[in-house]
């Protein structure tokens, strides 16, 4: 058994289409016995696991993304169904999350396997290596907003590092969840490497309690905490990839219909439920109004709606509605202006896309995850004072800046306090698999993707081998004071002058 069993006594809850309400499936409330169950025998498939070898994990994970990628309509429809998004969107997910699959099962050996590196001087005697090994089993809990790029950023990595995962998905997407367990099964590997436990927040917090050695997890800063609170208990390592507020910088010499292209794709696509979306646009001021006008227009052209065509859905969370019309408010009763849209504008399900200008910098649309259709543009006198505002956010997620000028593109880069920068694009770096992926303050910690996201699912091991006796061995308890005067010439003559 790899997932949660509908059980005839449990508790349950229902996953529905949030386009029109319709009850896809039942699932079970797992409770802490259940998880503890599914640890247990995620222990076992660890052990197995690491008995296939590098070439065997490889092997097995490459399978794994030909049985999902053959399979791949079925899940976008599934991923459509339990989100609200359309097919199109739904499709473009699964193509990034099987690249990260395949990239991680190719690279993993390249990147954790033993390794020498430099002993230094003093230590010229020995051999000095590091290798990284497996925690053993890792727990993860992700979000509804992208149901399978997002977790499969911590499966396929930590199973590609060596270790069994127990997968709990948002209450809003437990059918994704189960069906990537499922396929795991599918391919007839004997043990449940993938499980996927259903339930809401209290089976995520049993998760957290049941002695996995490590616990992913994707979600809003505030559930963070008390994700890292549970581990802390137990010391259990986590990693913490939260929300954004994340900002596109415009340039006066940047080609304004590239930037408003995709300012337009990063702030509206997914109805804005993107955690590295675009929710504030700061623009030179010698190009403001042109790129305002730009974009506007572009946004004007776009259709939401409950269709599998639409340029996107329904609001997935129905209390989300709530935040965006109080972020909206807020920002017009502080003297914003809407150029597009308006409080009007946030329908029960659908939000129509609204566009603020001139938003002072305190409001909460553009402190708070805002999590909608909605953008805010303001004004700045140059690229140095949009860096400044892009920065005053305890979000450190993602940026994008567009530039005439690479080279100052780079600098300004270097600048934003974030975790990842794309130049004259938007969330390039989402989908490039060598690329680490994650932020700093309350956008969370830790990494996923690339060789740093291989790297945080396993320790590192230091190993030492004599080569042979140390003329000048220190580390005994009968060294010479001879030794010790040697020690002493070499800080003055020598480490000093390095
Ligand atoms: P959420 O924090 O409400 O829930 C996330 C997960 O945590 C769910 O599976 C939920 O059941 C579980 N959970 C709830 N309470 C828990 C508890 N006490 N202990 C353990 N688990 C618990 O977030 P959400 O609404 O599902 O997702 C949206 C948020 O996720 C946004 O803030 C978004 O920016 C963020 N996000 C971040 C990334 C990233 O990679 N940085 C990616 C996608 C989404």
């Amino acid at each position: 058994m790899t997932t949660t069993e509908p059980s005839k006594t449990g508790p349950t809850f229902a996953s529905v289409d949030p386009r029109d309400g319709t009850v896809l499936a039942e699932y079970p409330i797992a409770g802490p016995e259940e998880v503890a169950l599914a640890v247990e025998r995620a222990r076992a498939a660890a052990r197995w696991w690491a008995k296939q070898g590098p070439r065997g994990r490889r092997e097995w994970l490459l399978e794994y993304k030909r049985a999902i990628s053959s399979r791949a309509q079925e899940l976008a429809s599934l991923i459509s169904a339990e989100t609200g998004k359309p097919d199109e969107d739904a499709t473009l997910e699964v193509m990034l999350a099987v690249s990260h699959l395949e990239w991680a099962a190719k690279n993993a050996d390249k990147v954790l396997r033993r390794r020498p590196v430099s002993a230094g001087l003093l230590m010229s005697n020995q051999a000095a290596y590091v290798e990284y090994q497996p925690y053993g089993v890792v727990g993860a809990i992700g979000p509804w907003n992208y149901p399978v790029f997002t977790p499969m950023g911590t499966l396929s990595y930590a199973m590609a590092a060596g270790n069994a995962v127990v997968f709990k998905p948002s209450e809003l997407t437990p059918g994704v969840g189960v069906w990537l367990a499922e396929v795991w099964d599918s391919l007839g590997a004997s043990q449940p490497l993938i499980q996927t436990i259903t339930g809401d927040g209290s089976t995520g917090n049993a998760l957290c309690r049941a002695g996995v050695d490590k616990l992913a997890f994707t979600g809003s800063a505030a559930t963070g905490r008390k994700v890292m609170a549970a581990c802390a208990e137990t010391l259990t390592p986590v990693v913490i990839e939260g929300g954004g507020k994340d900002a596109l910088l415009v340039d006066s010499d940047a080609d304004l219909d590239a930037a408003a292209d995709q300012a337009v794709f990063g702030a509206m696509g997914n109805a804005g439920q993107t955690c590295a979306g675009v929710e504030r646009i700061y623009v030179h001021s010698d190009v403001h109004d042109a790129f305002v006008q730009k974009f506007t227009a572009k946004v004007r052209a776009l259709t939401p709606g409950n269709s599998t065509s639409s340029s996107y859905g329904p609001m997935t969370l129905p209390a989300q509605v709530d935040i965006v019309r109080r972020h909206v408010k807020d920002a017009l009763a502080k003297g914003g202006k809407a150029v597009l849209g308006g409080e009007e504008s946030v329908g029960e399900k659908i939000v129509e896309p609204i566009v603020l200008v001139d938003v002072p910098e305190d409001s909460s649309a553009v402190t708070e995850e805002t999590f909608g259709p909605t953008v805010v543009i303001n004004r700045v006198a140059d690229l140095e004072e949009a860096v400044e505002k892009a920065n005053a956010s305890r979000y450190g997620l993602g940026g994008s800046i567009f530039t005439g000028n690479k080279k100052r593109g780079l600098a300004l880069a270097e600048k934003l306090d974030v975790g990842m920068v794309s130049i004259n694009s938007f969330l390039a770096f989402a989908g490039i698999p060598s690329l680490p992926f994650g932020g700093s303050g309350d956008s969370g910690f830790g990494r996923i993707h690339g060789a740093d996201g291989l790297r945080e699912f396993a320790r590192p091991k230091a190993i030492t081998a004599q080569k042979f006796a140390a003329p000048l061995n220190l580390m005994t308890m009968t060294r010479k004071p001879r030794d010790i005067k040697i020690v002493k010439w070499m800080l003055a003559n020598v480490q000093g002058k390095m």
